[in-house]
């Protein structure tokens, strides 16, 4: 439950909206949806779902809402713009689209730089003011909460802090709940932020919620977030994973953390603060955009240890050498083992594992490990590999199926284009499967034969699926002969995992790699897991 003494700061979360201009990024309706789910289910208290009118997508996202999303803690909130230059509000078919939507509150965005009005809009400074005041007044007219948010706040402030504050007080006047204070194109630094947003904070008192949007093009969006709640902001505003156009929005996974667990306030009851490691995988894998794992609280290797002396004491006493409970945000501590683990390491590993290995199987794996390593295997990367390798060390040998034989053929044809087939022949239990497939290589080829074999036993293997596929040559020193280390990334939608291959041949590299995810993704696929 959340705690009554600590000030609270409500998270707006704009990943459907802004983060959705992230170049490359294409969510369906279907997707949206599902990211609202998520986003209901951590306890985030406003979704921004899109722009209604500006393009189908947003306007289907909309309509679907009403009826098939069941938020139980979030309020979604349609984005637009205020009325045109010299037009009217009953008759401005942004303002139309933004009621139509549906949503009991809408956000919409205004000029509050003198230059962009006189620019931009080729207007006078009191036509933008009124543009504000008329659109803010009309919509609350209809009964919805109304946010204003103020394009290039911190850049018009700094030029004409007079106008800036004139159409702030215009919103605030005619009903505006909350002032979101944008730094549009992210050039700001924290320290002029804390200062510009106390100053509007001192001016308006408690009369509205001062909010801060801030865009990473200085690497300092995050921290311009937390200036802004220092200088009294109260609500924040960002996108999950820190997506967005160009350099991306404040990253609510590593703002929310920030702001509760280290200066105290009252963000997410703690019990969905520990959600929002699975949050932030889920949605990198909806959106098709690997989540890095040196992302802050919820990255894999955020709280990843790697072997060393110090292993040993970190078991003992975690608080000395991490800045926060992983637990807190639903992370763990990792040792991350290579070729110099210790005795201590792999017992420590194997323990997380939860695998029982005694100390002549410890010793054999330290040699295994050498082994491989020195032929090019690199574990650290690949923790299931290590996990299976720690699982057989322990007298395990899976029975999922059995390789009899594989064959790719890759064909060049007339137009110059390639097509790839496999053929491999499993066994699983007493039966024999012989399949075909092609693929836009020979990985995905093999993926998808050795699919079909498989799937009819084992349909959980239905939900996983390769998300990244690296090949590295180690030894550049003797062209096509070096050997090959193959990296392959899949997920079940809510774990993501990783496995390895090493040898000359980067088809075999590529199988071991391949046959150790479905591997591991069948032995876990039964793990009871939330969502
Ligand atoms: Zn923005």
């Amino acid at each position: 439950m959340s705690d009554p003494a600590r000030p609270r700061i409500e998270i707006f979360d704009t990943t459907l909206r802004d983060g959705s201009q992230l170049e490359g990024i294409s969510l369906t309706v279907e997707d949206k949806l599902r990211i609202a789910e998520q986003l209901d289910w951590l306890g985030i208290q406003w979704i921004e779902g899109g722009w209604p009118g500006a393009n189908p997508k947003d306007e289907e996202f909309f309509r679907r809402a009403r009826t098939e999303l069941r938020l139980t803690t979030s309020t979604l909130v349609a984005f637009g713009s205020t009325r045109r230059v010299a037009g009217r509000v009953d008759d401005d078919p942004t303002l139309r689209n933004l009621v139509e939507a549906g949503t009991a509150a809408v956000c919409i965005v205004g000029k509050t730089w003198d230059y962009h009005v006189l620019e931009a809009l080729q207007t006078d400074l009191a036509e933008g003011v009124a543009m504000v005041a008329d659109s803010v007044e009309h919509l609350r007219g209809h009964g919805l909460e109304v946010m204003f948010d103020a394009e290039h706040f911190f850049d018009g402030y700094r030029r004409n802090p007079e106008y800036a504050l004139r159409v702030l007080e215009a919103a605030a006047e005619r009903g505006a709940s909350t002032l979101v204070l944008c730094d549009t194109n992210g050039g700001s630094l924290p320290f002029e932020v804390e200062q510009v947003v106390a100053e509007v904070v001192a001016h308006f008192r408690d009369d509205v919620v001062v909010a801060m949007h801030t865009h990473d093009d200085t690497g300092c969006a995050v921290a311009n977030a937390l200036a802004g709640v220092r200088g009294g902001a109260r609500q924040v505003q960002g996108t999950i994973n820190g997506i967005g156009e160009r350099t991306g929005n404040c990253n609510l996974t590593t703002v929310i953390p920030n702001l509760q667990l280290k200066m105290g306030f009252d963000v997410l009851a703690p019990e969905r603060l520990q959600r929002l490691t699975q949050v932030a995988h889920h949605l990198a894998e909806l959106e098709n955009l690997p989540l890095s794992p040196q992302a802050p609280y919820v990255g894999s290797s955020a709280f990843a240890h790697k072997a060393g002396l110090h292993v040993s004491a970190i078991a003992k006493a975690p608080d000395a050498y991490e800045h926060t409970s992983p637990a807190l945000v639903g992370n763990g501590t990792r040792f991350v083992v290579s070729e110099m683990a210790g005795r201590a390491t792999i017992k420590l590993k194997a323990k997380e594992l939860g695998i029982e290995l005694d100390g002549k199987a410890q010793g054999e794996v330290i040699d295994e490990l050498k082994r491989l390593e020195h032929e090019g295997y690199h574990f650290e990367a690949a923790d299931a590999s290590l996990e299976l390798l720690l699982r057989r060390a322990a007298g395990w040998e899976h029975d999922f199926f059995t390789l009899e034989s594989m064959r790719v053929i890759t064909d060049e044809l007339p137009n110059g284009s390639f097509t790839t087939e496999a053929t491999v022949k499993v066994h699983v239990g007493d039966t024999r499967y012989v399949e075909v497939a092609e693929g836009n290589g020979p990985v995905n080829a093999i993926d998808r034969a050795l699919r079909l074999a498989l799937q009819p036993a084992y349909p959980a293997l239905g939900r996983v699926h390769l998300t990244d596929y690296k090949v590295r040559v180690l030894d550049t020193g003797s062209g096509t002969g070096a050997v090959v280390r193959v990296l392959i990334d899949s997920t079940d939608g809510t774990r993501g995992w990783s496995t390895i291959g090493v040898s000359e041949n980067i088809i075999e590299a590529s199988w071991q790699a391949l046959a150790d995810s479905l591997v591991y993704g069948l032995l876990h696929s039964a793990d009871d897991r939330p969502h």
